[in-house]
């Protein structure tokens, strides 16, 4: 491999989407190529930011780039198949892919300012996924605290403030980093820096102004460790959520015929109407069984000391079945099987009394057998059920 470092141009200029460059090293990986090019606009995994993705364009060809990572200083360009060395070339990234992660790292820095100017929070973990970014704070924080954070970050953003970049010494990037410094650091760091907020040892992409961000939008907190994560979008990825959660909400809303902001109200209304309905269920199914059982146990013929009692029903709940099942089983000389149709299965219920001979496991895998179902249980109670 070349000892030659590739030049990254998306430390400074972090708007350009394409460079002319050469190939300077081709080596083969466990999956595919890895390609080291003079120069480039690809930023590679790290830091908590994604790697950018995209093609290089050379002779009527087109290699596809599907992921870019740093070892030991190189920058390598995952790739298909092998580029010759010496191959001129047109590198260029999947702008939106890019401009999404430029929006979302800018936006966790703007949020993480906001938590240790607010709450004194700091944050220790960064995480960038598909469809989700993620920071943990050393420290909970409250619903409350959480809506302040996200105000301030979006009025930052509405404020348009530029973003700076800067190469600097340990001491001088420890005076101007306004958050948490890591002191293991030596030599030239990075300083990201925002005007009037966030400045902090970074190597990630941002747009040169706030207002690019367009929104930060926090969906969700949760405990961990002795902090919380925050989860969040910005820009682009933000908005399509937002969208896609308006259209739930909104259809939601005109089921129930009511505003947007009353949507808890109908779910909580329907919760009770729901629960009451059970209760009255319950009520009429205990009714029914005490007036059917009898009935039932007048019916069934005594042959053998035992009556024996079969029944379908179409359209009994569970709890019904059940309680129907057991109590007919407390006639000494009852065997039950009963049957009920639910949710696209045949289930059946067997119970007996204490003076029938022989067990319901015994009889259920009889049944079971027979109908290429599964189930099984206790001597004096099994249940089972099988494709309808
Ligand atoms: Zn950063």
């Amino acid at each position: 491999m070349t000892e030659t470092k590739t030049i990254r141009l998306y430390d400074e200029q972090v708007m350009l989407r394409s460079c002319q460059t050469v190939v300077t090293a081709c080596v083969e990986l466990k999956n595919g190529f890895g390609l080291e090019l003079a120069q480039t606009v690809f930023y590679p995994e790290g830091g908590g930011q994604l790697s950018d993705t995209g093609k290089l364009l050379f002779d009527n060809k087109t290699v596809k780039v599907t992921h870019v990572r740093e070892k030991d200083g190189h920058i390598l360009h995952e790739t298909a198949e092998p580029v010759a060395v010496g191959t001129e070339v047109t590198a260029e990234i999947d702008w939106q892919v890019r401009f999404d992660h430029m929006q979302q790292h800018c936006g966790e820095h703007l949020l993480s300012y906001g938590f240790w100017k607010l709450c004194q929070a700091d944050n220790v973990g960064f995480h960038m996924s598909e469809d989700m970014v993620t920071i943990d704070l050393n420290r909970e924080v409250s619903e409350a605290e959480v809506m302040q954070v996200e105000t301030l970050a979006n009025q930052q953003i509405q404020e348009n403030l530029p973003v700076k970049t800067a190469w600097m010494d340990v001491e001088q990037a420890a005076a101007c980093a306004t958050r948490k410094f890591n002191d293991k650091l030596t030599g030239l760091v990075r300083v990201v820096s925002i005007a009037g907020s966030d400045a902090c040892t970074c190597c990630g992409t941002h747009p040169p102004m706030t207002g690019m961000v367009g929104l930060v939008k926090i969906f969700r907190t949760e405990k961990h460790k002795a902090g919380t994560r925050v989860y969040f979008l910005c820009g682009r990825l933000a908005m399509e959520k937002i969208q896609k959660c308006w259209q739930e909400l909104s259809a939601s809303v005109q089921l129930l015929s009511l505003k947007d902001e009353e949507i808890k109200l109908g779910v909580e209304r329907l919760q009770t109407e729901n629960r009451e309905l059970q209760e009255k269920l319950s009520l009429a199914e205990e009714r029914w069984i005490n007036e059917i059982a009898p009935q039932l146990l007048a019916q069934a013929e005594l042959a053998n000391e035992v009556k024996v009692i079969e029944v379908h029903f179409d359209d009994i709940s569970a709890e019904a079945a059940r309680k129907l099942a057991q109590r007919l089983a407390e006639n000494p000389q009852a065997q039950v099987t009963l049957f009920y149709k639910s949710k696209n299965r045949l289930n059946y219920i067997l119970t007996q009394g204490t003076d029938v001979p022989g067990s319901c496991r015994e009889r259920i895998s009889i049944l079971n057998k027979k109908l290429g179902g599964k189930g099984g249980g206790k001597d004096n109670m099994a249940q089972g059920s099988s494709a309808l």
